[in-house]
């Protein structure tokens, strides 16, 4: 599922990743973001605005 994060604020976001691990990354990341356990990419950079691929459980 892709979520597009349509607020300018930074935040952090707790995501799980589709092999069940869960990370905390910044919803505007500047590079590419993955998965510390299987490598999949969670977010990636899209302009200004972040791109969020991992499920999202929890806005910190
Ligand atoms: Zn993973």
């Amino acid at each position: 599922m892709t979520v597009e994060i349509p607020s300018p604020a930074s935040r952090f976001l707790k995501v799980v990743c589709r092999c069940k691990n869960e990370q905390i990354i910044f919803n505007r990341p500047s590079t590419v973001v993955r998965c510390l356990v299987c490598g999949s990419v969670l977010a990636e950079p899209t302009g200004g605005k972040g791109r969020v691929k991992a499920r999202i459980v929890k806005v910190l």
